[in-house]
């Protein structure tokens, strides 16, 4: 087993959670959208090799879950080719999509790959609910795992609680389906104590909807940005605490820029490295510590645990 790179000794096995921005493209404007460069361009296929390249030289070190995240991942055209190159004999292929392409675009994906779960985020502003649960049912039949992703846009809080219900009996249907709400909260449109002791009844009914966990150390951590922020009535501050995400988080960004988490790619600090300009085997060893945050928020969506140092 290759415990070394270069000089640098290397901790292992480990597990590693990567999120791969294969475009930063977004066909949908979602108002709480808080994704930068929705209108970027496409890179070459060369230039999504290299970032494939990087993952096969990892997976030679870690074992590596894989998310293809966006932007809307699905919309660009070389998709299906690379998720025809990628590892899935570890884990499931995870996408992250908002399902706007259509149903005979998930056939062609299903001839290439069907080990996937897909995460599948519900945007009631620019989505018909029953064409999104058309799809839904089809990627059920057809793939390894959908978890739907609710977006409780508080503007339109009444008819989403709707959308949830008719989503309800699925889980009963299929067990390898898992329903979730992501509040997004607005000033002009606010949760009020009604709607909160629906979500606490359903939280009692449907454990995916208590995003909440407890560390040892007692501190609290979500899988949803947006939950933290409600909670804590602003954005979770972690500045000073020692986070695993520095060896158990891998950010590539759709330049090749490596980070340890999304807050670093978002307050644009200078990445770990580059995948496309630089001999990336020789900063491999960047993976194997934990760091302090040096943040005053975080926008990480992956449930990284935090201690004091
Ligand atoms: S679907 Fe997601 S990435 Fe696209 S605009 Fe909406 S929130 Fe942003
Ligand atoms: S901002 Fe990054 S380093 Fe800080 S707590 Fe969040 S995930 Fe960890």
């Amino acid at each position: 087993m290759i415990t070394e790179v270069g000089s640098k000794r290397l901790s292992l096995p480990r597990k590693f959670f990567s999120h791969w921005d294969i475009t930063s493209r977004c066909n949908y404007k979602c108002r709480y959208c808080t994704y930068e460069n929705r209108d970027e361009g496409f890179y070459d296929y060369g230039h999504k090799l290299k970032i494939i390249h990087f993952y096969e030289c990892l997976y030679a070190y870690f074992d590596v879950d894989l998310i293809l995240f966006g932007g809307e991942p699905t919309l660009d055209p070389d998709f299906l080719k690379v998720v025809e190159r990628l590892d899935t004999s570890l884990y499931p292929l995870q996408i992250f999509t908002n399902l706007s392409q259509p149903i005979s675009w998930f056939k062609e994906l299903y001839k290439k790959q069907r080990y996937i779960r897909f995460i599948a985020s519900y945007h009631y502003s620019m989505c018909d609910p029953k064409e999104f649960m058309n799809k839904v049912k089809f990627l059920l039949d057809h793939f390894y795992e959908v978890y739907v992703k609710i977006m409780w846009d508080s503007k339109y809080k009444a008819i989403i609680k709707e959308v949830y219900t008719m989503f309800e009996p699925l889980r009963v249907d299929y067990s390898d389906f898992v329903l979730s709400i992501d509040r997004i909260w607005h000033e002009d449109q606010r949760f009020n104590k009604f709607d909160m002791q629906w979500y606490k009844e359903e939280q009692r009914k449907n454990q995916r909807l208590q995003t909440y966990y407890k560390v040892d150390n007692g501190i609290k951590y979500s899988t949803s940005f947006n939950e933290i922020k409600l909670e804590c009535d602003g954005i979770a501050n972690y500045e000073g605490m020692e986070c695993d995400c520095g060896t158990k988080n891998l950010i590539v960004c759709s330049n090749g820029d490596v980070h340890h988490c999304l807050t670093f790619r978002k307050n644009h600090f200078k990445p770990l490295f580059n995948i496309i300009n630089d001999r990336y085997t020789d900063y491999l060893y960047l993976l194997d510590k934990n760091i302090i945050c040096p943040h005053k928020n975080c926008y990480s969506e992956v449930a990284v645990p935090k201690r004091k140092p």
